[in-house]
């Protein structure tokens, strides 16, 4: 709607020239003030500090003193504005990426939604912090899925286009290069597939022509629902039947497994089609200041549009009647009536808020979980001649993606990022201070066994031994360290109360988001697609498929 027209249905007006959801309004019918607060909405209908309204006049605020004045209710009874209930059209259960992607597709049609978040921030498996006086990302290596400004097809554009975001709100630099390091050979590539091509026509030159076959054979991501025979099959099985040196298919398969794989072992060929697509042929980018812009973004949205959410929130049961789901009840005890559910919590994790459900299969639950290492450096790589994005490093020839169940963590692989190592634009310049992550496998079970001070303590050894074994594929920083953080299964449990503190969730996904009840949906790591791009995609998808049905 233009700045300063009348609103074709209501009669409302925008005075200001370039209306913002920034802006705090006040609201007057015949020149009396009824309301402030910010707007949202969308162009059917307007919200203001808690108040639905149609047929107002929204003037940009001035001096704003008061709230709903009480004098003024039986007015606005009359102009009958709505106060938005504690029932909702739609109830998300985490404001992680897919819970709040979910939230904007809903709201922009104009559902009543809230997101239900346990946590006192927004952002679930890929949040972030302030400690010691800097910023830190919880997970962000990098964001998969890359494509360049004014791309039309693939899951960044579609993201983009859905949530009606510019290109500039997801504004991604491109990675410089990333590495397969495994003992005595490695392979480079970044966001053009080529560069793999000529590497593996250098150090494998009688693969190349599998591995072309192995690129024309990949599903495409309309295949995707899983109704592809397919889609099952072992990608393990189906690379070895294009490629037949053992360690090509070993190291091809290392990234794509580390970027979202949630069985071990092995992978479904089509979760291998996502991720070859989503690291080989699409490829890595990095906002300049990390998940938070893309959080910040998702949020300021959702509530521009009227969304809800609820911070601290977190929901304790779903109630279901005649086998129906007809609300939550959050920790405190408030109950919220909703028409339907959409949780990203994850399926075991879902199954057992529903108050019809007495014993979930936890045997069904993820199991792969990992510790993550930042160290805070000095100086930037480059100046030791560490320019590389990130290296997934294996140090044998068979790459062994399993939880380690004798020991803590597991280090023989893992993987070495730099956000630093990334083509920001000139204006950005570089990050303020040089970091490396690095990430190895992890036992949940062993780690939340410890007592606090061996907890403390094996966070330590543990910092100690992954640095170590990354040592031998990058140049050794050690002496540059200057602050370190570390997390471990036990902190995303914590923070996001998945079993087992499992990354991408459980091995079996539920692809078309159904669950035992026709009103409740998943969407998000158990859905199907992982990683930030993925769990945003996951949330439009779901929203689109089974909550603006008949909207
Ligand atoms: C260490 C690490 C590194 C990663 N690195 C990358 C990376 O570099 N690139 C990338 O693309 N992806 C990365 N990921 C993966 C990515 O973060 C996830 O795939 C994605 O964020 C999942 O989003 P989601 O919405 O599905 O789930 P989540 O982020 O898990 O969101 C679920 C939300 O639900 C909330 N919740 C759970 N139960 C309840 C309840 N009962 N009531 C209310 N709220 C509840 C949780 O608190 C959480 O906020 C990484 C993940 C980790 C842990």
């Amino acid at each position: 709607m233009a700045a300063g027209q009348n609103h074709p249905s209501f009669g409302m007006r925008i005075k200001n020239p370039t209306p913002s959801l920034d802006d705090r309004y006040y609201v007057e019918h015949s020149n009396q003030h009824v309301g402030q607060g910010c707007l949202s909405g969308s162009e059917n209908s307007a919200a203001i500090g808690g108040w639905r309204f149609t047929g107002l006049k929204l003037c940009r605020a001035t001096a704003l003193s008061e709230s709903i004045s009480k004098d003024l209710l039986p007015f606005l009874t009359s102009i009958q504005p709505k106060r938005m209930s504690d029932s909702y059209d739609t109830i998300i259960i985490g404001a992680g990426m897919s819970g709040l992607a979910a939230g904007i597709r809903l709201a922009h049609f104009d559902q009543r939604v809230c997101i239900l978040e346990r946590h006192y921030t927004i952002g679930g498996l890929n949040s972030f912090y302030r400690m010691g006086g800097r910023d830190y990302d919880v997970g962000l290596h990098a964001m998969t899925n890359y494509a360049r400004k004014g791309t039309k097809k693939g899951p960044l554009a579609k993201l983009i286009r859905q949530l009606r975001f510019s290109w500039e709100d997801f504004k991604l630099a491109e990675q410089i290069g990333s590495s397969i390091r495994f003992p005595g050979v490695e392979l480079d590539f970044n966001n053009d597939i080529e560069l793999l091509e000529s590497e593996i026509q250098k150090y494998f030159p009688t693969q190349i022509d599998g591995f072309r076959n192995l690129c024309d054979s990949l599903l495409d991501y309309s295949d995707m629902d899983g109704d592809d025979p397919r889609f099952m099959q072992s990608a393990r099985e189906v690379v070895s039947s294009h490629i037949t040196d053992r360690l090509l298919v070993e190291m091809l398969i290392c990234p794509l497994m580390w970027y979202g794989n949630a069985r071990e072992d092995d992978m479904d060929f089509g979760q291998f089609c996502i991720m070859f697509r989503a690291c080989y042929l699409e490829g890595f980018g990095r906002p300049y200041k990390g998940v938070r812009v893309i959080l910040k973004n998702l949020v300021k949205r959702f509530r521009g549009l009227g969304g809800e959410l609820k911070l601290r929130s977190g929901v304790s049961k779903i109630h279901t009647d005649r086998g129906v789901a007809t609300g939550v009840v959050l920790d405190d005890g408030t109950e919220l009536e909703g028409k339907r559910i959409l949780s990203s919590a994850g399926s075991i994790e879902t199954l057992r808020l529903c108050d019809d459900v007495t014993q979930p299969e936890v045997a069904k639950a993820g199991k792969l979980s990992f510790i993550e290492s930042i160290s805070v450096l000095d100086r930037q790589p480059s100046d030791f001649d560490f320019d590389r994005t990130i290296v997934f490093y294996n140090d044998s020839d068979t790459f062994h993606w399993k939880r380690p169940e004798d020991q803590l963590c597991d280090a023989r692989t893992g993987v070495i990022c730099s956000p630093n190592n990334y083509i920001y634009d000139s204006e950005e310049g570089k990050l303020p201070d040089g970091v490396i992550r690095i990430t190895t496998l992890a036992n949940h079970d062993r780690w939340c066994a410890l007592p606090e001070n061996k907890y403390r303590a094996a966070k330590i050894e543990q910092y100690d031994a992954s640095v170590a074994s990354s040592v031998r594929f990058m140049p050794d920083f050690r002496r540059y360290v200057i602050d370190t953080d570390v997390f471990t299964p036990k902190t995303i449990r914590r923070f996001t109360w998945h079993d087992n503190g499992a990354v991408y969730g459980a091995p079996d996904k539920q692809l078309d988001g159904t669950t035992h009840l026709p009103n409740v949906f998943l969407c998000g790591t158990d859905q199907g697609f992982v990683g930030i791009v993925g769990a945003i995609v996951s949330g439009i998808s779901m929203a689109n498929r089974h909550c603006l049905v008949g909207n």
